[in-house]
């Protein structure tokens, strides 16, 4: 099984792009931003839980993240690999993602950043709120906390990543289609190896 995390701010593209490589690679898609709505609209007590934090903008605590990751995991699936779109976003997160890897004899083989413009990204969660009926893609000072957010505690992933030599940046900017060759041409160097 092959792991790569999709990483980048909110409103990079990572979802977007993670659905495609769903499609094209036969790879299980996580989304914990996805999870959490899902919890939100069942009404369950994690989702009671998280809603402050996500109302706000805020991470929500890494013990309810982690553990909502690990029962995900431990679903079972018979894709090639794993996209995790949205996790890890703190080290915490991502020592536990290892941890939890590790027990199974696997490991994180990528982590794909998406750079996108600060200008741009708030256009295109702007574009994006008015059909995704996300309540925190419509405010402005949600969506720009949501960006400190992501260059404080969620960036030195991407250097904690990077230490391992596991880290890869590309060019966020232009077309679905052309961003989506971008990101394969670094999965299928992965695959082939
Ligand atoms: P997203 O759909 O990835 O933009 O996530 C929406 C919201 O869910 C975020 O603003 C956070 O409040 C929460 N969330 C999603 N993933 C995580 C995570 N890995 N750690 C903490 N909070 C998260």
């Amino acid at each position: 099984m092959i792991h790569i995390i999709l990483f980048g701010p909110p409103g990079s593209g990572k979802g977007t792009q993670a659905n495609r490589l769903e499609d094209r690679y036969n790879f299980a898609h996580i989304s914990t931003g996805d999870l959490f709505r899902h919890h939100l609209k069942n009404k369950t007590e994690l989702g009671q839980k998280a809603k402050k934090f996500m109302d706000h903008g805020e991470l929500v605590p890494d013990e309810i993240t982690v553990g909502m990751l690990r029962t995900r995991l431990g679903e079972s699936s018979d894709s090639n690999g794993i996209i995790y779109d949205g996790f890890p976003r703190t080290i915490p997160q991502s020592e536990a993602l290892d941890n939890m890897l590790r027990e199974h004899g696997e490991r994180v083989d990528a982590l794909i950043a998406l750079e996108v413009s600060e200008g741009e990204i708030v256009h295109r969660i702007k574009e994006r709120g008015k059909t995704s009926g996300r309540e925190d893609d419509l405010d402005e000072d949600i969506i720009r906390n949501r960006i400190d957010v992501y260059r404080e505690q969620t960036r030195p992933v991407y250097d904690y990543y990077d230490d391992k030599d596991l880290s890869h940046t590309i060019d966020g900017m232009g077309s679905k289609d052309e961003i989506f060759e971008r990101i394969s041409s670094v999965v299928d160097s992965l695959t082939d190896r």
